[in-house]
């Protein structure tokens, strides 16, 4: 196959005659793998909830990332933190200490409650760790027989893209193709307690569930079921594991999801946010009991807990105690939601999720949602769909009444 597009003709940022949008696409699927279906927009810059594009058009930015630009892109204090942090070193490998590790550690654990933390990059490596973690619990604390260990999720899960955690995924267009498969995985629904109740058996070491599913489309559980579960857990010595990596560190207005429910798991996973938008940033935190079953050789990263990723990480922890990205998100949440559900239109379903965190559900007869993403981004505005029907809204924390309003009275016009 030709490739049309020269490369050496898309010139960095500052040339005199930058490429365009379409120039970009077309080299990004000539060049690309296609495991993403992106809207035609190729974002250049970016600057609190705005991004603009390379010729020049500016967009608000109502998806942030899923939730990794929690914090506002560009955001000064965390750009600073990452520019002193380039200046002094960057990468040491766990073979030695830094002197940043330390200190984002005990600041991350305090934050979650929790007295250790396991750093590592993405979030399905977080996962990953969790799930060795309750695993080596179940075998050397619990007294579960060697191989035997079963973890619990949750239907409509989604937990990332490794092989072990697509072995539990109910959606076939994340396993097709990709089995053989991993074992040792109990799938039960979602928001149903008896369901996990049956499902515990001696062996179950592991309770996995995102306290608010993000990508299955921003489905919130019934209330006062995070509580059963800790309840469950507790009784059956079953850990309780959240993966807050999308609903944590900030975006529901708390600075967890479980918090809603005032119940604390065992082990919390975090990513997205953690990482300020600037590196990869994912850890587990738990217990110094629980996490005492790595020894040393047993689990690792090359560039988990790097010293740029963990000084950035102490920015964005620092930037949490404050709790002012909290409020916003709970009081500029309510006021998207109230404008929300004021529009009229036949075409919705539902409107539901948390702090400024928002799925739109839109009736069949409406027909799906990236349609109307697609007719939205033509108005400035940028998000995505999830699950075909749904419509997801998780914009910056940052985000202004003022910008609500210019967002808002864009929706009125596509949803009317
Ligand atoms: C995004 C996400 C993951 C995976 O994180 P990656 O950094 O993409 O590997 C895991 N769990 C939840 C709840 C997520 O939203």
């Amino acid at each position: 196959m030709t490739v049309q597009t020269d490369v050496n003709t898309i010139p960095t940022t500052g040339a005199e005659h930058p490429a365009t949008s379409a120039e970009h696409i077309r080299l990004v699927e000539q060049a690309a793998a296609h495991n993403y279906h992106p809207l035609p927009v190729v974002v250049a810059k970016a600057d609190g909830v705005w991004v603009t594009d390379v010729d020049g058009k500016k967009y608000m930015d109502m998806l942030a990332a899923y939730s990794a630009v929690n914090f506002g892109h560009g955001n000064t204090e965390l750009i600073n933190a990452a520019k002193a942090q380039l200046d002094s070193v960057t990468l040491t490998s766990r073979a030695f200490h830094n002197d940043q590790l330390g200190p984002m550690c005990a600041a991350l654990a305090e934050l979650c409650k929790m007295e250790a933390v396991l750093p590592m990059n993405t979030g399905a490596e977080g996962v990953e760790t969790a799930i060795k973690t309750a695993r080596k619990w179940g075998y050397t604390k619990k007294g579960v027989a060697e191989g035997k260990a079963k973890i619990i999720v949750c239907s409509e899960n989604f937990h990332g893209r490794t092989t072990t955690i697509i072995s539990f995924s109910t959606d076939s267009q994340c396993r097709n193709g990709f089995g053989p498969f991993t074992p040792g995985f109990e799938i039960v629904k979602y928001g149903d307690i008896d369901a996990l109740k049956s499902a515990i058996d001696e062996n179950t070491v592991g309770f996995l569930i995102e306290p608010i599913q993000g990508e299955a489309g921003i489905i919130v559980p019934p209330d006062g079921y995070l509580k059963q579960v800790r309840e469950v857990c507790t009784e059956n010595n079953v850990l309780f594991i959240a993966d807050e990596i999308q609903a944590g560190l900030g975006r529901t207005g708390l600075t967890f999801a479980c918090e809603h429910e005032g119940v604390h798991p065992d082990i919390f996973i975090l990513g997205k946010a953690l990482g300020g938008g600037i590196m990869p940033v994912s850890a587990v935190v738990s217990s110094r009991e629980i996490l005492s079953v790595f020894t040393p050789g047993d689990h690792g990263s090359t560039f988990g807990g790097n010293p740029l990723s963990a000084a950035v990480a102490r920015k964005v922890i620092e930037i949490l105690n404050t709790r002012e990205y909290q409020d916003n998100a709970r009081d500029m949440g309510a006021y998207l939601f109230e404008r929300l559900r004021a529009i009229k239109t036949d075409k919705i379903k539902e409107i539901r999720g948390r702090g400024l965190w928002v799925g739109i559900e839109f009736k069949e007869s409406a027909g799906k949602a990236m349609p109307y993403c697609k007719k939205l981004m033509e108005m400035g505005v940028l998000c995505k769909d999830t699950h075909q029907q749904t419509m997801r809204l998780a914009p910056p924390l940052c985000i202004t009444r003022e910008e609500i309003d210019w967002a808002v009275e864009r929706m009125e016009k596509v949803l009317a």
